[in-house]
């Protein structure tokens, strides 16, 4: 049978010049599920994430990574992407001059022969667009668009290298309410299709309606990880997150 956890992190630690951003972290994530991540503002999320990703490479952390059952070493972020993780920034990587199907397949472009094959391209966006923005027109350059739909277009560019695992890093920090409930709508959407997403977010209600589990950072440290929805509350997430009772 088939391993239930698509990621295993065990016994991760990161330090930066004076600073331990991670102490011997275990962090579990199952096949199919929204996970999110939570934590204060330096508790470790992103450091967490990026050793995930490959950003810092084997050898600049302690631990280890099981993706699908097997150990990875990743020497950069092309690796991780290789095996079927990628990473939505709070920052975009979309590169505005060029169009929205041009995004989606930059660095791994359909060809026939020796040539792009832009008919095919356009073809195959629009199938990708079709699920997450159907109005979303491929030919428009990126920069006409508003960073809610520039994120779609990351997210498309992530389906069309057939991601497994797909990180969100506070992408609905820099959206407005339509923009935000889009894409907790499309996450969801993915899940359906059996695309993993781990979601980092400081918005608490959006943490708590889409999260089939909840895992929480202090200070560099797991301090707590939620699996039963009866314990999906502000109060009791915010306790964990700074570890001491809040009054409500
Ligand atoms: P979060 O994403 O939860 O806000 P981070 O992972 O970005 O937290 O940061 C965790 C800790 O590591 C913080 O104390 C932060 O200042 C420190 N840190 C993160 N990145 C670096 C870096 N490149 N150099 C030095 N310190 C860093
Ligand atoms: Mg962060």
């Amino acid at each position: 049978m088939a391993n239930e956890y698509i990621l295993e992190m065990h016994g991760i630690t990161k330090e930066f010049p004076g600073v331990r951003a991670l102490d011997n972290v275990d962090f579990k994530v199952k096949r199919g599920e929204i996970h999110c991540l939570v934590g204060e503002n330096g508790s470790g999320k992103s450091t967490l994430m990026k050793i995930l990703s490959g950003f810092y490479p084997y050898g600049e952390y302690e631990g280890t990574i099981v993706f699908e059952g097997k150990e990875q070493r990743f020497k950069n972020v092309h690796d991780s992407q290789n095996v079927g993780i990628s990473t939505i920034y709070q920052e975009l990587a979309v590169v505005p001059e060029l169009t929205v199907y041009e995004n989606i397949f930059l660095g791994h472009e359909i060809k026939k022969g020796r040539f792009i094959d832009w008919n095919e391209t356009i073809v195959k966006a629009k199938e990708i667009l079709k699920t997450l923005r159907p109005d979303l027109d491929p030919s428009v350059k990126v920069k006409d668009l508003g960073v809610g739909l520039q994120q779609i277009v990351e997210i498309a560019k992530a389906l069309s290298k057939n991601v497994k695992l797909l990180i969100l890093d506070e992408p609905t920090s820099s959206l407005n309410e339509d923009d935000s409930e889009n894409l907790l709508r499309i996450i969801r959407e993915l899940k359906q299709r059996g695309i993993t997403s781990i979601l980092i977010s400081h918005k608490l209600k959006e943490v708590i309606e889409v999260a089939d589990t909840i895992s929480i950072l202090r200070d560099g440290k797991m301090v707590a990880r939620l699996e039963d929805r009866s314990q999906f509350t502000e109060a009791n997430i915010v306790r964990y997150m700074v570890g001491r009772e809040i009054e409500d």
